[in-house]
């Protein structure tokens, strides 16, 4: 805590892991004789650096970047980049802590580890961005590389980001490798990889599902955000049938009591993708929609409860509406959505509830097919990789419940994701001695 002092998020989710993995440990005494837990929650180098760019005036900008490289006890570090406002030492530290947890659960070789920017993408041009993602690049580059650490995108950095960042890396590099996932289809990019996230978060509710012999068929969502996860997120519940009711963003929600149809969807993608507007936007377009200002979706009744926008968007209060609401399921699209309190909520409720270091690992194992891809020079078919999706989901599941328990029909799923994850890194650790 000392060490970590001003790292409020970081801390929240150490010690989320930690309520359950204590108790593991304890009855395992070669983790606690060999310090592993301790050794995990400290970055193995943690990069911060000056990023200097030019705007549209000609002004020099001044910007921080960062790299977390967490753990690389199962393979090269790998976790996403986040340009945000708010992006500090210790939301990166959260998320490659979470990170490692999530790339061990997908049985893929991958270690931990996440990075980004306090630059905002909003309001900048085209051009903007491209000399930020430069600059940027010309630091980070020499810290990556596709057997060292292969970085992704996160909340602001998607497909326009990667290929600025891809195309200045080549450059200094003069070598065309796998170094960035999420890249575009015909420069090394997998099918599938941007629905990768939000098919996951709903492959994985499937699975939850059907431990209570019940499918999405017909039942009421509320997803939160609208960026690539509740995107997709939107079309994977309408492929198996489920009515989507909501969308938000950083300024408010949208209900919608007809359901996000796949027009609806369409007209979304094209506002947030393209235009890069707000989801306020949406009831001018379909008037029977409303508009909540400064509000999260959570009062509105439903089955499934998917948060999808950022972290600590959740509270206990919100929990308790859902749960209050008749809600059944949560399943996190994005990371650490729920605050502390809200999952005590969620565990005395005994609803069905999977952290995101589970639910949403997806998007990291398609990343980590991609990198297979990559290695090969090879592609493979969206059915294929849509399949192995399907099949790892499923497998996190049952790790998840291996470790969690299932008795008397409540899975603690929290739990499962937590020992089942750790006890891979933990292992290879041991193997790998005290380095
Ligand atoms: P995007 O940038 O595509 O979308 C983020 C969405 O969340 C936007 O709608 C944004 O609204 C909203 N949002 C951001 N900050 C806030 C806030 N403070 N309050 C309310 N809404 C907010 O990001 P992604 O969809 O890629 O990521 C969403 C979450 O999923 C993040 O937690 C991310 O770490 C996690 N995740 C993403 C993966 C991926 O493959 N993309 C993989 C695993 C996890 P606005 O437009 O107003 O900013």
């Amino acid at each position: 805590r000392t060490r970590n002092a001003h790292q409020p998020e970081f801390i929240q989710s150490v010690e989320e892991v930690a309520e359950t993995l204590i108790p593991y440990i304890s009855q395992h005494p070669i983790f606690k004789d060999q310090s592993i837990l301790e050794r995990m929650v400290e970055p193995e180098r943690m990069i911060s650096f000056r990023v200097a760019w030019v705007d549209d005036k000609g002004v020099v900008q001044v910007n921080r970047g960062y790299r977390v490289q967490m753990n690389s006890a199962l393979g090269p570090y790998k976790g996403g980049l986040r340009f945000h406002p708010s992006v500090n030492a210790s939301i990166l530290k959260f998320l490659a802590f979470e990170q490692v947890f999530k790339n061990s659960l997908t049985t893929l070789p991958m270690g931990g580890g996440k990075g980004g920017s306090d630059f905002d993408p909003k309001g900048k041009s085209d051009g903007e961005v491209m000399r930020f993602c430069y600059a940027f690049m010309t630091e980070l580059e020499r810290h990556i590389g596709p057997n060292t650490d292969v970085p992704a995108g996160d909340v602001g950095v998607g497909a326009r980001e990667i290929g600025y960042l891809f195309g200045m890396y080549k450059k200094i590099r003069n070598e065309f490798t796998g170094v960035l996932t999420g890249k575009g289809l015909s420069w090394g990019g997998s099918l599938i990889r941007p629905e990768a996230t939000g098919y996951g978060t709903v492959y994985f509710v499937q699975n939850m599902l059907a431990v209570k012999d019940m499918e999405l068929l017909g039942k009421k969502v509320v997803i939160s955000g609208a960026g690539n996860v509740a995107q997709y997120a939107v079309e994977k519940v309408l492929d198996l049938g489920g009515i989507v009711l909501t969308l938000s963003d950083s300024q408010g929600f949208i209900y919608d009591k007809d359901g996000i149809d796949r027009e609806k969807l369409a007209y979304v993608m094209k506002l947030k993708n393209v235009e890069r507007g707000r989801i306020s936007d949406y009831v001018t377009k379909y008037p029977s929609a409303e508009y909540f200002a400064d509000a999260r979706p959570w009062s509105i009744p439903c089955d499934i409860a998917l948060p999808c926008a950022t972290q600590n968007e959740l509270d206990g209060h919100d929990a308790k509406l859902l749960i209050e609401n008749g809600c059944m399921c949560v399943a996190e699209g994005a990371n650490m959505p729920s605050t502390p309190d809200a999952i005590h909520q969620f565990l005395a409720a005994k609803i069905l509830y999977a952290p995101g270091k589970a639910s949403n690992a997806g998007g990291v194992a398609i990343s980590g097919l991609e990198m297979s891809q990559n290695s090969l020079r090879y592609s493979w078919t969206r059915e294929k990789v849509d399949n192995r999706l399907k099949v790892i989901m499923k497998e996190i599941h049952n790790s998840c419940i291996e470790y969690g328990g299932c008795e008397t029909g409540y899975c603690d799923y929290v739990k499962g994701a937590n020992i089942a994850g750790f006890v891979k890194v933990a292992d290879a650790m041991l193997a790998q001695g005290v380095v």
